[in-house]
């Protein structure tokens, strides 16, 4: 394998996830798979056909980097959207090869233009509006020059969709802000279809709004967390759970897809009193065994994690002690008996009865799952399980 570490990257478990957001979004509802980040840190190469075979036909990537390597490895009917960074320099590309991209300014409108009329055909794009969020999208005063830009050029443009994105829908905290973003997604949204604008798709929601705010649901919902099996926030599935029609759920319909393993690299004998690894971050108070494991932060165990992970050994939960180092991590394994080098490690994932999730994880470092995820290194080896 000539690698420390493996990922593995579950079928069934994506497969529930998505039948699941499907019919959370409803029947004539489209489905955008996100996978930027990596795939959140799943694997562009391997999730996009995993999620084809799914039934995935359409996915939204952050930049042109992203959109080249899911466009390498996706079906010919499978659709790209590019929903934020392109160089107008690669627009060519993008146009010739039919993938779509947000416009939220009027240079890249102009530059889009341009890609169409070099590359002889219709440039797809989707409109993003600025609604509150205050990042990218046109203003609400930008809606004359716009609509008579689009209906001018309306001969290389395709308006694929009209689109915006919601400035933090998984907490509660940011609710008026939403409401009010819909608002002004909706006033933008008509005033463009009443001048002649007529977007194909509309779509503003991601994973949070569609369960929290379904009326954002519109033409299509654009998800990312979810369909990887997390909540976006504690909030959100709360949300979902006092839902009227799911009043008697026992058991989370989201599922990890993912499991991050390795094995024991080294076993050793402390005795009480000696400090373990770097410094005095350690000191065992008995005498002890412990395992080091040839994973650190270079692979993505966060080091936020020192003297405070948890990992899976013989099915049990063991403590990392000392400090993550770069390429290796020490877990005390006192209490597993018959332990042995190369016995699975799990970082992530279950053992026996036991399991470690990616939240598990991230509530110990006060990150979100979304900055977990993308950590994982690209070279880290990923299979697909059933
Ligand atoms: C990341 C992103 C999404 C997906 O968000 P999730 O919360 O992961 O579902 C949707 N739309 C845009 C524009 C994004 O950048």
């Amino acid at each position: 394998m000539f690698h420390t570490s493996y990922i593995e990257v579950s079928k069934s478990a994506l497969q529930a996830n998505l039948q699941f957001l499907k019919e959370l979004a409803g029947p004539d509802v489209r489905f955008c798979s996100v996978v930027k980040g990596n795939a959140y840190g799943h694997g562009i190469e391997h999730f996009i056909p995993l999620a084809e075979e799914c039934g995935v036909d359409y996915f939204g990537v952050h930049s042109a980097d992203e959109a080249l390597r899911t466009h390498m490895v996706k079906r010919n009917s499978s659709h790209v959207m590019i929903m934020g960074m392109i160089e107008d320099e690669e627009l060519d590309w993008a146009v010739e090869n039919d993938i779509s991209f947000y416009v939220f300014e009027f240079e890249r409108l102009e530059a889009a233009v341009k890609a169409a009329k070099e590359q002889k055909k219709k440039a797809r794009i989707h409109l993003e509006l600025e609604t509150g969020m205050n990042r990218i999208g046109f203003h609400w005063e930008d809606r004359e020059k716009l609509v008579s830009y689009i209906k001018e050029h309306g001969e290389h443009l395709r308006v694929q969709g009209v689109s915006t994105h919601f400035a933090g829908a998984e907490s509660i905290a940011n609710y008026l802000r939403i409401q009010n973003q819909i608002a002004n997604y909706n006033r933008y949204q008509w005033y463009l279809r009443k001048k002649g604008v007529r977007a194909e798709i509309r779509h503003t929601a991601c994973s949070a709004p569609l369960v929290s705010y379904p009326q954002t649901k519109m033409d299509m919902v654009r998800i990312g967390i979810a369909q990887y099996g997390y909540w976006p926030s504690k909030e959100t599935y709360m949300q979902y759970l006092t839902r009227d029609d799911v009043r008697h759920m026992t058991e989370n319909p989201l599922r990890q897809i993912i499991s991050w393993k390795t094995s024991i690299m080294s076993l050793k004998n402390v005795r009480a009193g000696d400090f373990i690894g770097y410094g005095t971050a350690y000191q065992a108070t008995d005498d002890i065994l412990i395992a080091t494991v040839p994973v650190g932060y270079c692979h993505g165990f966060n080091r936020n994690l020192s003297n405070l992970g948890k990992v899976l050994v013989h099915g049990r939960r063991v403590p990392v002690v000392g400090m993550v180092n770069m390429n290796m991590l020490i877990v005390e394994v006192s209490h597993c008996p018959g332990v042995k080098r190369r016995d699975e490690v799990v970082l992530v994932g279950s053992q026996r009865d036991n399991r470690i999730t990616v939240s598990s994880f991230s509530d110990m470092t006060n990150d979100v799952n979304y900055e977990t995820l993308v950590r994982l290194p690209r070279e880290i080896p990923r299979f697909i399980i059933d």
